[in-house]
């Protein structure tokens, strides 16, 4: 990914720094092992990653995932908060 615009202090020290964007926005989930080998060596992966989750990103690899599975992640969240709720209601 390019670092947003209105640039957060975190994305200063990100590994994608002054590269090609383009790599970043795959075609497919397969393509996106380019991408992924830079998030993989960040050192502001995890950050760039909830960045992208709180924010609703769509498009693109960020923080090491494509939106297919950062969508995975926010399920499985949601299901872990659903089952805590219950545990702690019973
Ligand atoms: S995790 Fe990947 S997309 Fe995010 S800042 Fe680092 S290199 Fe860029």
């Amino acid at each position: 990914m390019t670092p947003p615009t209105s640039e957060p202090a975190w994305a200063a020290g990100a590994a994608c720094r002054g590269l090609d964007s383009a790599i970043f926005y795959p075609a497919t989930d397969e393509e996106a092992e380019p991408a992924k080998a830079v998030c993989g060596v960040c050192p502001v992966q995890e950050t760039c990653l909830e960045h992208a989750i709180e924010n609703r990103e769509h498009n693109g690899v960020w923080g090491g995932a494509t939106e297919r599975e950062r969508q995975r992640i926010i399920r499985r969240r949601r299901r872990q908060r659903s089952l805590a709720r219950s545990a702690a209601a019973s």
